[in-house]
């Protein structure tokens, strides 16, 4: 993908790109007081739900349009961006007559590939030249996220980044959203120059645990954080639980640690070196165990033997997980492997038992 900068203009590059603000646009008083808060904190771009998804109908689903004309202030008074959620096309339409500098794509839309085509649809006829950020579906179906960003893509639009804010779960523990980090690891594989933001917010529903998100966000390399901060969160017309002040938020971002990315200093080099020859040696013992594995599975072939031998596969497992405790290496980690050999091992010894 040829993607353009999602930078606007004088904007500071430098990591982590925050967006912050309420959840919702709730009164005027509320995104001035907030907004300007955040201003003085060094905030860029200030973000506000104008229409708000709920899961249920009933609760607070946004000012709607009589919004817009608050954030166009915040623009005026603050010179901070702006930037709102869109999930159809009268959205699109009604953001950029009022000039809002961003625009997102929410969780219950980019699971949606009809309401994501409408959206990049009037994102291309209203020629909106910002940024476009897409937030992961509910579900963590990788597929289906880049479906999301490729209908954005082909209409034309190429300031494009991707937020991060959690998968659903029937229970919810620790997390409100699941994060599974390696979803988004593996997004950023498949499309390495896409801006990368996480939403601690929305990923952990507490405040509590807005810090360690950022935090590890930025030690996997994230390019920004969306951060829900309000000026009394807990009058917060909705997800109080997760919001939190200017203050707060000024605080957390002085306390994480941001650790610099290319440096790749001569010890490093040296180490990765030592791990490139590791895995080959892996892969060749690997390979040696596989082929004993085969000529175990001829072996079984000629004496009428089946594959499958529970008592030798519970032994070889509990075995290598006692031994693999010993050097303190995790029973879980030993046994994902131990079950990944010998499952191909057993598919080698099928194909072996069909010729
Ligand atoms: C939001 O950002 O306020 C929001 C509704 O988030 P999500 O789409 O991640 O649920
Ligand atoms: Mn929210």
């Amino acid at each position: 993908m040829e993607l353009q900068s999602i930078l606007l203009p004088a904007m500071n590059a430098q990591r982590p790109i925050v967006i912050a603000g309420p959840c919702s646009a709730e009164t005027e008083k509320q995104v001035m007081t907030t907004a300007c808060d955040l201003s003085k904190k060094g905030v860029q771009v200030f973000r506000a739900g104008i229409w708000k998804p709920r899961t249920k109908p009933g609760g607070f689903e946004g000012v709607g349009t009589v919004g817009l004309p608050w954030l166009q202030r915040v623009k005026q008074e603050t010179g901070m961006y702006v930037g709102t959620e869109v999930a159809n096309k009268k959205h699109v339409f009604e953001a950029v007559k009022h000039d809002i500098d961003v625009l997102w794509l929410g969780a219950r839309t980019s699971v949606n590939p009809f309401a994501v085509q409408e959206v990049a649809e009037a994102l291309k006829i209203s020629g909106f030249d910002g940024p476009v950020l897409i937030k992961n579906p509910v579900n963590p179906d990788i597929e289906l996220w880049i479906g999301a960003i490729e209908r954005i893509y082909n209409e034309g639009i190429r300031r494009i980044g991707v937020i991060h804010r959690g998968f659903s779960t029937y229970d919810k523990k620790l997390y409100r959203n699941m994060p599974s980090w390696h979803v988004p690891i593996e997004l950023k594989r498949r499309i390495p120059n896409i801006p990368l933001f996480c939403d601690p917010s929305h990923i952990g529903g507490k405040r509590e645990l807005i810090a360690p998100l950022c935090q590890q966000a930025m030690d996997l390399n994230y390019d920004g954080l969306i951060i829900e901060s309000h000026c009394t969160p807990d009058e917060a017309w909705s997800d109080k639980e997760q919001q939190i002040t200017p203050d707060v938020l000024s605080y957390i971002l002085n306390m994480i640690v941001v650790r610099e990315t290319n440096q790749t200093t001569e010890n490093l080099v040296q180490l990765r070196q030592q791990i490139d020859e590791i895995d080959a040696e892996l892969l060749s013992i690997l390979t040696k165990r596989m082929r004993i594995s085969r000529e175990i599975g001829q072996y079984k072939k000629e004496h009428s033997m089946p594959v499958l031998q529970t008592a030798r596969y519970s032994e070889i497992l509990a075995n290598r997980i006692t031994e693999a405790d010993k050097i303190g290496i995790g029973a879980s980690f030993m046994s994902t492997i131990f079950e990944a050999i010998h499952e191909e091992s057993i598919r080698q010894q099928i194909e072996i038992l069909n010729k």
